[in-house]
């Protein structure tokens, strides 16, 4: 049988396999309940173009639980950005969310659209009017939008500026991971790689390794790869291979992440790391290549279905921890789990996005800021946290990482249902 590599499809899988060791008397309730989003809206996004013409995009925004507080995540700008990716991705926010124990939902958004091939001004203009077209159902109490794949802080703050002159008033609190002078939080920038890193960390421990000297492979270097290695490295680990969509570079006696991030950024000619000089051996086109080398711990950093039934066999680390969503199917974490991997689960390893933006919202809020130290002592705290909560459900239920977190974050997600009376 063909593996089902529909996200959405995954997402409902893992909830199931979640539902049926909590196995709740009213379980298939329970999952009728929450394998659908309250609400998904579909917008049409007329632009102007700079050649006078319109093109209109589509975009949603899927609001996928709020039985513990308003929605939050991302929006993605992505050409193969679907209604069964946002819905999907919307899920995993919920439990996210959970599982760091912030007082959120999960909701996500996303526009069909590559966001390279737009101009500044057309890529002002269609996150103005997506926008503009999602305002009536986000809000700082309702549901809280921040970057996700081919968005920024520069988005946001159009975002936050087209939502605050529709309401007449500056709106802070109504996105996160805006610019630090409209009030971003301090850290949040490398929050998701400074919580993978401390979820490696920690399972790195469990698994009786060493982290002076461990070996990393890192499969994609944008924000969130390269944050990872900049901390792993810091720590005393070494980076033996990165990869982006044009390869994998590869240097047994390390790779300095900040020389390869500042080659991929400002002087390599293909504006990637394939060409960084300090390179031992490059595999041009294969950006899988890290995944299955023979390294200590493996940092799946690019997008999803990457670690999959096929090629789950090859893995040869002892530890991953995922950096993006959904890059492991059910299948390969069958097979990874029988081989002992330990997996610290996107949604535990990469939520210091959206703890931090958690920290953004509640600054804003308060109209304080904190210092760097406190945001980083708080965000280690929450993901060490999440980590042993996850590693707890494993032991009490033996079941494998990912459907250990997804226990930890159903069951608190049902609690709240059922106290207030949804279930
Ligand atoms: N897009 C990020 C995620 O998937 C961040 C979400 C947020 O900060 O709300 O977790």
């Amino acid at each position: 049988m063909p593996e089902v590599l529909d996200p959405y499809e995954i997402a409902k899988i893992q909830l199931k396999k979640a539902l049926d060791v909590l196995n709740y008397p009213d379980k298939e309730s329970v999952f009728n309940r929450l394998s659908v989003p309250e609400r998904i809206l579909e917008v049409a996004i007329p632009v102007k173009m700079d050649d006078g013409t319109i093109k209109v995009f589509t975009g949603y925004r899927s609001q996928h639980n709020s039985a513990r507080g308003p929605y939050k995540g991302g929006v993605r700008y992505h050409p193969n950005v679907s209604k069964h990716e946002v819905i999907a991705l919307s899920m995993w926010m919920t439990w996210k969310c959970a599982l760091a124990d912030i007082p959120y939902g999960g909701g996500k958004g996303g526009v069909i659209v590559d966001p390279r091939k737009l101009s500044r001004r057309e890529l002002e203009q269609l996150s103005r009017g997506y926008f503009r077209a999602i305002s009536r159902i986000v809000g700082p109490d309702i549901d809280i939008p921040a970057p996700d794949v081919y968005t920024d802080p520069q988005i946001m703050a159009w975002f936050f500026d087209e939502y605050s002159k529709l309401y007449g008033y500056n709106a802070f609190g109504v996105v996160t991971a805006k610019p630090l002078e409209l009030f971003g939080s301090l850290g949040r920038i490398y929050s998701t790689g400074y919580g993978t890193a401390v979820a490696a960390r920690e399972a790195a421990k469990v698994a009786g390794i060493n982290l002076q000297g461990a070996t990393v492979a890192i499969q994609g270097y944008g924000n969130a790869g390269y944050y990872t290695a900049k901390f792993l490295h810091e720590w005393g680990a070494k980076i033996v291979a990165v990869s982006d969509t044009k390869g994998t570079i590869i240097n047994r006696n390390g790779l300095d992440p900040d020389k390869v991030n500042e080659w991929k950024h400002n002087k390599s000619a293909k504006r990637s790391v394939i060409d960084y000089p300090d390179a031992e051996e490059r595999k041009e086109g294969d950006s899988k290549y890290p995944l299955f080398m023979d390294v200590d711990i493996v940092i799946p950093a690019a997008l999803e279905n990457q670690i999959t039934g096929e090629n789950a066999d090859n893995v040869k680390a002892k530890v991953i921890s995922e950096a993006a969503n959904g890059p492991t199917t059910p299948e390969a974490d069958e097979i990874l789990n029988k081989k002992g991997v330990i997996i610290c689960p996107d949604f535990q390893a990469n939520a210091g996005g959206v703890i931090v933006s958690y920290f953004e919202w509640v600054q804003n809020r308060e109209g304080i800021i904190w210092t760097e130290e406190e945001v980083r002592r708080r965000l280690e705290e929450k993901i060490v946290n999440s980590f042993h909560a996850m590693y707890e459900a494993k032991q009490k239920y033996n079941v494998d990482w990912r459907t250990a977190a997804y226990i930890v974050a159903v069951d608190r997600v049902v609690k709240a249902m059922r106290l207030r009376g949804w279930l």
